[in-house]
């Protein structure tokens, strides 16, 4: 059991090789507090590192310690390559499967360095050499922190580590409220508050940020787009492009919209879609134990969390509505005795 082998990392590092540390295509909060947290870990311990990521991340992130450091594969492709080549040991955090890397996923693929998974999804498939993987954590940030307390790194956590693994914790939670948060989360987040870490800062920076047309269109979102389906005690939204772009979308602004129609009393099922160029890209969420995931696996190639999962579908907004209603009748048990 490859699993946990903290000695065999330990041996490995010992070599002093050259490290690389990555996650998975649209980054969001818990994948670039994990990869800043652990790239800052390495670097105060002498190692050569880059944090390179597939493509762009939202702009409430670019206030995270060391962003500046980050490359994006995506546009830097020639000196992507050239770091992803160096590379000796590459840490995967967030992601367990490299297809979640998107267009970065044939350079990972061809790389000749060993593989570090750090990551809470189910399931893991097995191309790492080292695997740190525990499903049932709230957050990577989580595992990230357990990690440096494994490796004996505790002393070498600063208040701007605290910062970039506090983020992890909050947005991969809804702000604490998951069931997925244990004592252990609580206890972390007061371990980073002894470091100076001021909380409402934090908040403030990932939550309020709101652009005008970001909030009317999710205004225009609820009022104009959401269906309910008491039937199946489930919730659809969805944005087209000309509806994007009438509120100026950039890449970011509909995160969490999924979570609104959650709230409906009497709702245990939302899927937001939306469409991009050629794909249309659908969140799911959950309550209790309705395993998003598995529909999102079965029917949009996707998957993810019991509670939060993605998928995709290649064709039209419209098309992607009316399979997901096609196969909700299949899910009628399962989303009733979940209410
Ligand atoms: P989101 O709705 O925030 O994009 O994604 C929620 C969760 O679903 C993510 O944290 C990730 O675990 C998972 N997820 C999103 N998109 C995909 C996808 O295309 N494939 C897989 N396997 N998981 C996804
Ligand atoms: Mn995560």
């Amino acid at each position: 059991m490859k699993n946990h082998n903290y000695e065999a990392l330990q041996e490995e590092l010992e070599k002093q090789p050259n490290i690389l540390i990555t996650t998975h295509r649209g980054p969001d909060g818990d994948a670039m507090g994990s990869s800043l947290a652990l790239y800052q870990v390495l670097k105060a311990q002498g190692y050569e590192v880059s944090v390179v990521v597939p493509n762009s991340y939202a702009k409430f992130l670019n206030w995270l310690p060391c962003n500046e450091d980050v490359l994006e594969f995506e546009g830097n492709e020639e000196k992507a390559q050239a770091l992803i080549d160096a590379a000796e040991l590459i840490f995967c955090l967030d992601f367990n499967d490299l297809r979640r890397t998107d267009m970065m996923c044939e350079a990972l693929e061809s790389a000749s360095a060993k593989y570090v998974m750090i990551d809470h999804h189910q399931e893991p498939s097995d191309f790492a050499d080292f695997i740190f993987s525990v499903p049932i954590v709230c957050s990577t940030a989580q595992l990230i922190y357990e990690f440096i307390d494994q490796m004996g790194w505790k002393e070498l956590l600063t208040l701007d580590i605290a910062k970039c693994i506090y983020t992890g914790l909050v947005t991969d939670t809804g702000s604490f409220r998951f069931s997925s948060v244990d004592t252990r989360t609580h206890e972390i987040a007061a371990n980073l508050i002894d470091l100076g870490l001021e909380q409402a800062d934090i908040h403030q920076k990932l939550f309020d940020n709101n652009k005008e047309s970001r909030l009317k269109l999710l205004g225009y979102c609820l009022s104009e787009k959401l269906e309910v389906l008491p039937e199946y005690h489930t919730a659809v939204m969805s944005l087209n492009r000309e509806e994007l772009d009438r509120f100026n979308f950039v890449k970011g602004d509909t995160e969490g919209f999924v979570n609104y129609a959650l709230s409906i009393d009497g709702v245990v099922f939302t899927a937001f879609f939306v469409k991009y160029d050629d794909k249309v890209k659908i969140s799911f969420r959950s309550l209790n134990d309705f395993r998003a995931n598995l529909l999102s696996k079965k029917y949009f190639d996707g998957g993810g969390h019991i509670n939060a999962a993605g998928g995709i579908f290649e064709g039209s907004l419209e098309d992607a509505i009316a399979k997901f209603k096609e196969v909700l009748p299949e899910y009628k048990n399962e989303l009733l005795a979940n209410c």
